[in-house]
Protein backbone atom coordinates (compact mmCIF):
# COMPACT_ATOMS: atom_id res chain seq x y z
CA UNK A 1 0.00 0.00 0.00
CA UNK A 2 1.19 3.50 -0.59
CA UNK A 3 1.60 5.18 2.68
CA UNK A 4 0.04 8.35 1.76
CA UNK A 5 2.01 10.57 4.55
CA UNK A 6 5.28 9.46 2.81
CA UNK A 7 4.26 10.04 -0.95
CA UNK A 8 5.64 13.53 -1.15
CA UNK A 9 4.22 13.75 -4.63
CA UNK A 10 1.26 14.68 -2.92
CA UNK A 11 2.34 17.81 -1.08
CA UNK A 12 2.99 18.55 2.10
CA UNK A 13 -0.22 18.76 4.16
CA UNK A 14 -1.29 22.22 5.03
CA UNK A 15 -2.39 23.09 8.82
CA UNK A 16 -3.67 25.99 9.88
CA UNK A 17 -3.15 26.55 13.84
CA UNK A 18 -4.97 29.82 14.45
CA UNK A 19 -3.95 32.86 12.32
CA UNK A 20 -0.19 30.55 11.46
CA UNK A 21 0.23 28.27 8.80
CA UNK A 22 2.31 25.00 10.04
CA UNK A 23 5.90 25.26 8.47
CA UNK A 24 5.73 28.69 7.46
CA UNK A 25 6.40 30.07 10.97
CA UNK A 26 7.65 27.66 13.98
CA UNK A 27 4.70 26.77 16.37
CA UNK A 28 4.41 26.39 19.87
CA UNK A 29 2.59 24.15 22.22
CA UNK A 30 2.94 25.26 25.92
CA UNK A 31 1.51 24.71 29.70
CA UNK A 32 1.30 22.54 32.22
CA UNK A 33 1.46 18.87 32.02
CA UNK A 34 -1.56 18.42 33.90
CA UNK A 35 -4.58 20.80 33.98
CA UNK A 36 -4.30 22.50 36.84
CA UNK A 37 -7.12 24.55 39.40
CA UNK A 38 -8.74 27.37 37.57
CA UNK A 39 -6.50 29.96 39.13
CA UNK A 40 -3.57 28.65 38.25
CA UNK A 41 -4.62 27.48 34.57
CA UNK A 42 -5.62 31.65 34.28
CA UNK A 43 -2.23 32.92 35.57
CA UNK A 44 -0.39 30.48 33.09
CA UNK A 45 -2.82 31.48 29.92
CA UNK A 46 -2.22 34.89 30.83
CA UNK A 47 1.78 34.99 30.28
CA UNK A 48 1.36 32.20 27.82
CA UNK A 49 -0.91 34.07 25.98
CA UNK A 50 1.28 37.14 26.05
CA UNK A 51 4.34 35.45 25.19
CA UNK A 52 2.56 34.11 21.55
CA UNK A 53 1.70 30.83 22.13
CA UNK A 54 -0.49 29.33 19.68
CA UNK A 55 -2.15 26.48 21.91
CA UNK A 56 -2.82 25.95 25.12
CA UNK A 57 -1.91 22.52 26.33
CA UNK A 58 -2.82 20.67 29.16
CA UNK A 59 -4.33 17.30 30.11
CA UNK A 60 -7.12 16.23 31.92
CA UNK A 61 -7.01 12.83 31.55
CA UNK A 62 -3.67 11.81 32.62
CA UNK A 63 -1.89 7.95 31.62
CA UNK A 64 0.18 7.91 34.33
CA UNK A 65 2.36 4.91 35.02
CA UNK A 66 1.78 3.83 38.13
CA UNK A 67 -2.69 4.09 38.89
CA UNK A 68 -1.56 5.19 42.58
CA UNK A 69 -0.60 8.73 40.77
CA UNK A 70 -2.62 11.89 39.98
CA UNK A 71 -4.34 10.66 37.34
CA UNK A 72 -5.61 13.65 36.05
CA UNK A 73 -8.87 16.28 37.17
CA UNK A 74 -10.82 14.28 33.89
CA UNK A 75 -14.09 16.10 33.49
CA UNK A 76 -13.46 18.63 35.61
CA UNK A 77 -10.59 19.55 33.57
CA UNK A 78 -12.21 19.77 30.49
CA UNK A 79 -14.46 22.51 32.17
CA UNK A 80 -11.74 24.50 33.45
CA UNK A 81 -10.07 24.20 29.62
CA UNK A 82 -13.47 25.59 28.31
CA UNK A 83 -13.52 28.28 30.84
CA UNK A 84 -10.35 29.48 30.16
CA UNK A 85 -10.79 28.75 26.31
CA UNK A 86 -13.73 31.57 26.66
CA UNK A 87 -11.98 33.58 28.80
CA UNK A 88 -8.16 33.97 26.80
CA UNK A 89 -9.95 32.92 23.01
CA UNK A 90 -7.01 30.09 22.99
CA UNK A 91 -6.75 27.31 21.14
CA UNK A 92 -6.81 24.20 23.41
CA UNK A 93 -4.74 20.83 22.99
CA UNK A 94 -5.26 18.20 25.50
CA UNK A 95 -4.86 14.20 25.72
CA UNK A 96 -7.97 11.93 25.01
CA UNK A 97 -7.40 8.81 26.50
CA UNK A 98 -10.27 7.07 25.40
CA UNK A 99 -12.93 6.80 22.52
CA UNK A 100 -15.67 7.37 25.59
CA UNK A 101 -14.07 10.70 26.32
CA UNK A 102 -13.92 12.12 22.37
CA UNK A 103 -18.05 12.93 22.69
CA UNK A 104 -17.30 14.96 26.18
CA UNK A 105 -14.09 16.60 24.89
CA UNK A 106 -15.02 17.87 21.25
CA UNK A 107 -16.54 21.03 22.02
CA UNK A 108 -13.59 22.21 23.97
CA UNK A 109 -10.74 20.62 22.74
CA UNK A 110 -9.38 22.22 19.02
CA UNK A 111 -6.71 19.91 18.98
CA UNK A 112 -6.43 16.46 19.82
CA UNK A 113 -3.69 14.97 21.38
CA UNK A 114 -3.22 10.85 21.08
CA UNK A 115 -0.33 9.96 23.84
CA UNK A 116 2.57 7.59 23.11
CA UNK A 117 0.95 5.06 24.92
CA UNK A 118 -1.86 4.63 22.97
CA UNK A 119 -0.14 5.43 19.51
CA UNK A 120 -1.16 1.54 18.68
CA UNK A 121 -4.56 2.04 19.64
CA UNK A 122 -6.33 2.29 16.24
CA UNK A 123 -9.31 2.07 17.06
CA UNK A 124 -9.34 5.45 19.47
CA UNK A 125 -6.88 6.99 16.16
CA UNK A 126 -9.70 6.25 13.92
CA UNK A 127 -12.08 7.74 15.94
CA UNK A 128 -10.25 10.33 17.22
CA UNK A 129 -9.83 10.91 13.40
CA UNK A 130 -13.07 11.22 12.83
CA UNK A 131 -14.28 14.36 14.63
CA UNK A 132 -11.79 16.14 11.89
CA UNK A 133 -9.98 18.04 13.82
CA UNK A 134 -5.92 18.42 13.80
CA UNK A 135 -4.44 15.55 15.56
CA UNK A 136 -0.81 15.73 17.75
CA UNK A 137 0.12 12.19 17.10
CA UNK A 138 3.01 11.77 19.78
CA UNK A 139 5.57 8.52 18.90
CA UNK A 140 5.23 5.52 20.31
CA UNK A 141 7.87 5.26 23.19
CA UNK A 142 8.91 2.00 21.82
CA UNK A 143 7.38 2.98 17.87
CA UNK A 144 10.33 2.74 14.93
CA UNK A 145 9.41 5.46 12.76
CA UNK A 146 7.77 3.15 10.23
CA UNK A 147 5.17 2.07 13.27
CA UNK A 148 4.26 5.40 14.02
CA UNK A 149 3.42 6.91 10.15
CA UNK A 150 2.01 3.57 10.11
CA UNK A 151 -0.59 4.57 12.78
CA UNK A 152 -0.83 7.86 11.12
CA UNK A 153 -2.30 6.33 8.28
CA UNK A 154 -5.08 4.94 10.46
CA UNK A 155 -6.09 8.72 11.08
CA UNK A 156 -5.90 9.84 6.96
CA UNK A 157 -7.71 6.78 6.18
CA UNK A 158 -10.81 8.33 7.94
CA UNK A 159 -10.46 11.72 5.95
CA UNK A 160 -8.64 13.64 8.16
CA UNK A 161 -5.29 14.79 6.69
CA UNK A 162 -4.42 17.00 9.60
CA UNK A 163 -1.76 15.06 11.43
CA UNK A 164 1.20 16.51 13.58
CA UNK A 165 3.27 14.42 14.54
CA UNK A 166 5.47 14.47 17.50
CA UNK A 167 8.58 13.09 18.17
CA UNK A 168 8.37 12.89 22.28
CA UNK A 169 11.59 10.32 23.00
CA UNK A 170 12.01 6.49 22.86
CA UNK A 171 13.09 3.86 25.21
CA UNK A 172 16.65 3.22 24.60
CA UNK A 173 19.33 1.12 26.93
CA UNK A 174 20.23 4.96 28.00
CA UNK A 175 18.86 5.49 31.31
CA UNK A 176 20.73 8.82 32.38
CA UNK A 177 17.61 10.26 31.01
CA UNK A 178 13.63 9.73 31.02
CA UNK A 179 13.92 8.76 27.45
CA UNK A 180 15.87 9.62 24.14
CA UNK A 181 14.66 11.87 22.00
CA UNK A 182 15.74 11.05 18.67
CA UNK A 183 16.19 13.93 16.68
CA UNK A 184 17.05 11.64 13.47
CA UNK A 185 13.42 10.74 13.00
CA UNK A 186 12.78 14.57 12.91
CA UNK A 187 15.17 15.51 10.10
CA UNK A 188 14.14 11.86 8.37
CA UNK A 189 10.04 12.92 8.44
CA UNK A 190 10.67 16.18 7.13
CA UNK A 191 12.23 14.74 4.15
CA UNK A 192 10.43 11.87 3.93
CA UNK A 193 6.83 12.62 5.24
CA UNK A 194 4.17 15.22 4.13
CA UNK A 195 2.73 15.47 7.79
CA UNK A 196 4.39 18.19 9.97
CA UNK A 197 6.65 16.85 12.88
CA UNK A 198 6.96 19.23 16.07
CA UNK A 199 9.41 18.31 19.00
CA UNK A 200 8.98 17.57 22.89
CA UNK A 201 11.72 18.00 25.01
CA UNK A 202 9.92 17.97 27.83
CA UNK A 203 9.21 13.98 28.03
CA UNK A 204 12.25 13.74 25.44
CA UNK A 205 14.18 14.50 28.24
CA UNK A 206 12.82 14.87 31.32
CA UNK A 207 14.97 16.90 32.73
CA UNK A 208 13.96 20.65 33.01
CA UNK A 209 17.52 22.37 32.56
CA UNK A 210 18.07 19.65 29.37
CA UNK A 211 14.53 21.30 27.96
CA UNK A 212 16.15 24.33 26.31
CA UNK A 213 18.84 22.98 24.54
CA UNK A 214 16.86 19.80 23.16
CA UNK A 215 14.42 22.21 22.11
CA UNK A 216 16.80 24.45 19.99
CA UNK A 217 18.57 20.80 18.89
CA UNK A 218 14.95 19.95 17.63
CA UNK A 219 14.43 23.04 15.68
CA UNK A 220 17.36 22.60 13.92
CA UNK A 221 16.59 19.50 13.01
CA UNK A 222 13.69 20.78 11.19
CA UNK A 223 10.89 21.08 13.46
CA UNK A 224 7.72 22.91 12.62
CA UNK A 225 7.19 23.44 15.87
CA UNK A 226 7.70 22.72 20.05
CA UNK A 227 5.24 21.04 22.70
CA UNK A 228 7.09 22.00 26.03
CA UNK A 229 5.20 21.98 29.35
CA UNK A 230 5.12 25.21 30.96
CA UNK A 231 3.95 26.38 34.22
CA UNK A 232 4.32 30.04 36.15
CA UNK A 233 5.99 27.26 39.27
CA UNK A 234 7.43 24.27 37.52
CA UNK A 235 7.83 23.43 41.14
CA UNK A 236 4.27 22.97 42.49
CA UNK A 237 3.03 21.31 39.09
CA UNK A 238 0.82 18.56 40.08
CA UNK A 239 2.72 16.42 37.79
CA UNK A 240 5.67 16.13 35.37
CA UNK A 241 7.53 18.95 37.43
CA UNK A 242 11.24 18.26 37.19
CA UNK A 243 10.80 18.44 33.19
CA UNK A 244 8.49 21.50 33.23
CA UNK A 245 9.93 24.93 32.86
CA UNK A 246 9.24 28.33 33.72
CA UNK A 247 7.71 30.99 31.69
CA UNK A 248 10.88 32.80 31.15
CA UNK A 249 12.96 29.67 30.03
CA UNK A 250 9.82 29.46 27.28
CA UNK A 251 10.58 32.99 26.14
CA UNK A 252 14.00 32.18 26.44
CA UNK A 253 12.95 29.30 23.48
CA UNK A 254 10.94 31.21 21.35
CA UNK A 255 13.21 34.21 20.88
CA UNK A 256 15.77 31.80 20.20
CA UNK A 257 13.72 29.40 17.72
CA UNK A 258 12.37 32.36 15.81
CA UNK A 259 16.89 33.50 15.85
CA UNK A 260 17.29 30.19 14.24
CA UNK A 261 14.39 29.16 12.07
CA UNK A 262 15.75 30.62 8.54
CA UNK A 263 18.98 29.16 9.29
CA UNK A 264 18.29 25.50 8.47
C1 LIG B 1 1.88 14.61 27.78
O1 LIG B 1 2.15 15.29 26.76
O2 LIG B 1 1.43 15.11 28.82
C2 LIG B 1 2.14 13.16 27.76
C3 LIG B 1 1.58 12.34 28.65
O3 LIG B 1 2.99 12.79 26.83
P1 LIG B 1 3.44 11.34 26.27
O4 LIG B 1 2.21 10.71 25.75
O5 LIG B 1 4.44 11.71 25.22
O6 LIG B 1 4.07 10.60 27.43
MN1 LIG C 1 3.76 15.18 31.17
Amino acid sequence: MIQKTMDLSLGKVKIQVGNKMISEEPIFFAGPCSVEDIDTMRKIAKELKELGVDVLRGGAFKPRTSPYDFQGLKEEGLEILKAIKQEFQMIISTEILDVRDLEKAKDVVDIIQIGSRNMYNYVLLEEAGKLGKPIILKRGFSATVNEWVSAAEYILNVGNDQVILCERGIRTFETTTRNTLDLNSVAYLKKNSRLPVIVDPSHGTGVRDLVKPMALAGVMAGADGLLIETHIDPDKASSDGHQTIDIKTLSEIMKNTNDIWGLR
